[in-house]
């Protein structure tokens, strides 16, 4: 049998499951879908297009932005799919806060679409939580979001290289000038001895101050690791929060 009729058999089930079993959209509720979330809904979500490549911030044009030039962050590049907003800001709360697992492999699939499949990345660190906040949760959602991209990436994933020492309270609960105080020694790595590659991208599910990614990148760049990139679902933009 070739590839291309399994492929368009494949297809064919597919679309004759969804018929027998409709999926119904976690959204919106309508039900003749293949995937979580159906087409409609997931053209509300707003894509960032043309953004500086450092920081992620939506621009007119693809270049470094002033702030990342006047003040450049630890990453070299930060990569996110979606401005928070409603109604992907509710989704990934779902997915944070309400054991709503099913979304690591959705946007998984989603992120590992825009990274390059030339990617040199050559390891995916999750930014931890603290072990006080990951017994209460049960799971830490940047961790099921770097599995799933793991896996369709096949780059491997470290959950215990990088530790979460400062159980600090919420950054979205904090105003903003307290948030990069707060993060500072916020990480450090468990195992110094251990020969790091030279390239790695750190997983979160948002991007908001950049002060969390930023402590991140810190410690590895301190252990000499020469390109660092941030990937993230979506990413705040300034006029969404007050500074
Ligand atoms: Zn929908
Ligand atoms: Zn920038």
């Amino acid at each position: 049998m070739s590839t291309t009729f399994i492929t368009k058999l494949v297809h064919q089930s597919k679309q004759l499951y969804s018929k027998l079993m409709p999926i119904p959209c976690r959204l919106c509720g309508d039900s003749s879908q293949l995937r979580s979330i159906c087409d409609g809904c997931m053209n509300d979500f707003i894509k960032l297009a043309t953004v500086c490549p450092r920081c992620a911030l939506p621009l007119q044009h693809t270049q470094h932005c002033g702030h990342c030039l006047n003040n450049p962050p630890e990453q070299d590049l930060s990569i996110s799919l979606y401005r928070y907003s409603d109604p992907i800001r509710q989704l990934i709360l779902d997915f944070k806060y309400h054991n709503q697992l099913y979304l690591a492999p959705f946007f998984g699939q989603l992120l590992a679409q825009k990274i390059a499949s030339t990617s040199q990345v050559e390891l995916l660190i999750p930014i931890p939580l603290h072990p006080n906040r990951l017994k209460d949760r049960g799971y830490n959602q940047s961790h099921e979001l770097a599995k799933s991209l793991s896996r369709q990436l096949n780059i491997p994933v470290n959950p215990h290289l990088l530790t979460r020492v400062i159980d600090t309270p919420s950054q979205s609960s904090m105003a903003f000038k307290d948030r990069k105080k707060n993060m500072r020694n916020a990480f450090k790595l468990s195992h110094h001895s251990l020969e790091l590659p030279k390239h790695i991208a750190i997983i979160d599910d948002v991007l908001t101050t950049g002060h969390t990614a930023n402590a991140a990148a810190k410690v590895f760049r301190k252990e000499g690791v020469a390109t660092i990139e941030i990937w993230t679902i979506a990413r705040t933009v300034k006029a969404d929060f007050n500074d």
